[in-house]
């Protein structure tokens, strides 16, 4: 398979195995399934032809490629991959192994070190964990070869099940902010879902933001993408469940015509979206600044 004249057509940026973070075999760019500090995670591996993130894992190559192209999972890009080489085998031949759900080892409930990340930030602990069912790791805790130690568990639920998790360092000083459940552990992508409190959305509106932060700060209106770069399955979703959506992304520019596309394809979809711009990321409100916007919006409904 040609990826690399692929990722020069769609203007993908991609390193090979003369940059530091490519191991000789490999074609690295930015990984769409992980949120957290940008860097080139995804790999796919010349030889045997697959995707995989050194962060979150396996990925399957169509999900992949339409979720970095933002192409439609199974028409365009199924009738875009032979022109690239991609043969039959790539597609149906590597299977995911699945494996059953689990929380790195040594998930307990939070401690002290915890507690305080938390109350720096100005989220209450024992409301986001009755809230949100956050739990904990300590020095050690692993799932597989990745190492998930000093992070809050943040369980993505999806249709009354644990389905997924995300992990936000508490530390500061780790590669990665968050770091996300291998794909092979997931019962479904977190990318395929929208993070949030499903029963508590209101079906006249939402509001859209980037990660469970954001979620937790804005409240039980609020649903996450899991970062800037949305996909179909969660733009269908969205327009399953809401009649109006509040986009709140951060003001970065990226962030922003993320955001701008996301109304367009929302808006092409009967729904009523629109742009709400803050000064940083939802996240980063404080609880008064939360609740005025929340208000806001709301009086859009
Ligand atoms: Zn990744």
């Amino acid at each position: 398979m040609d990826i690399i004249r692929l990722y020069n057509d769609f203007g993908i940026e991609y390193k090979t195995e003369d940059h530091k973070h490519c191991r000789p075999g490999w074609v690295n760019c930015e990984c769409p399934f992980c949120t957290g500090n940008a860097g080139l995670h995804l790999g796919w591996n010349l030889q045997d032809e697959y995707f995989m993130c050194w962060r979150c894992g396996w990925h399957s190559p169509v999900l992949t490629l339409s979720t970095l192209l933002n192409i439609p999972e199974y028409d365009e890009v199924r009738k875009l991959l032979p022109q690239y080489g991609i043969t039959r085998t790539v597609i149906q031949h590597k299977i995911i192994e699945k494996i059953d759900f689990s929380f790195p080892t040594n998930t307990n409930e939070l401690q002290s070190n915890h507690r305080k990340y938390l109350l720096n930030r100005n989220f209450d602990p024992d409301k986001t964990i009755e809230k949100w069912h956050i739990k904990a790791t300590g020095p050690i805790a692993m799932l597989d070869k990745y190492n998930y130690k000093f992070r809050i568990i943040i369980p993505f639920e999806w249709n009354g099940q644990t389905v997924s998790f995300d992990a936000r360092d508490i530390t500061d000083k780790q590669l990665n902010k968050y770091q996300a459940c291998p794909a092979e552990y997931e019962i479904k992508g977190h990318k395929q879902i929208l993070y949030g409190n499903q029963e508590k959305w209101n079906p006249d509106i939402g509001i859209c933001v980037e990660g469970p932060t954001d979620v937790w700060r804005l409240g039980e209106f609020a649903f996450a993408t899991s970062g800037i770069k949305y996909t179909h399955e969660q733009v269908r979703i969205m327009a399953n469940t809401f009649k109006k959506i509040a986009i709140v992304y951060d003001d970065e520019p990226q962030a922003q015509i993320q955001a701008n596309k996301l109304i367009s394809e929302l808006k092409f979809r009967g729904v009523n979206a629109w742009n709400v711009k803050i000064k940083g990321d939802p996240g980063g409100l404080s609880k008064y600044e939360a609740n005025k916007l929340v208000t806001k919006v709301l009086r859009n409904k």
